[in-house]
């Protein structure tokens, strides 16, 4: 028993065996990581940079939204933004006692 346990911890054929067995577990996880990982974001809006894992997002934001006006206006002064929330702090710090809400520009124009 003690011989035969000798005889494998230093047979040469089996230590490169084993070896390569661990590389073998080891290669395709790191390439399938670092594939996906390049893979994550291959377009870029030609505009801001914005990067899109598919091509029809990329061009959705191009189409709609990137250099877009803000689509959405204080009535009670000039002021716009991308987002209804921030319209309604603004009402509530500047236009104190005025109805909060929000003028959608894109249905008036
Ligand atoms: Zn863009
Ligand atoms: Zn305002």
């Amino acid at each position: 028993m003690y011989l035969s346990r000798y005889i494998c911890c230093r047979d040469p054929v089996m230590l490169s065996f084993l070896s390569l067995q661990m590389q073998e577990e080891d290669t395709p996880k790191m390439k399938y990581r670092r594939s996906s990982h390049w893979r994550a974001k291959q377009h870029y809006c030609p505009k801001c940079q914005r990067g899109f894992t598919l091509k029809s997002n990329m061009n959705r934001h191009v189409k709609f939204e990137c250099g877009f006006e803000p689509r959405y206006k204080c009535p009670y002064c000039c002021l716009r933004s991308k987002q209804t929330s921030q319209i309604y702090s603004h009402i509530r710090k500047k236009h104190p006692g005025h109805k909060v809400s929000v003028v959608n520009v894109e249905n008036i124009e």
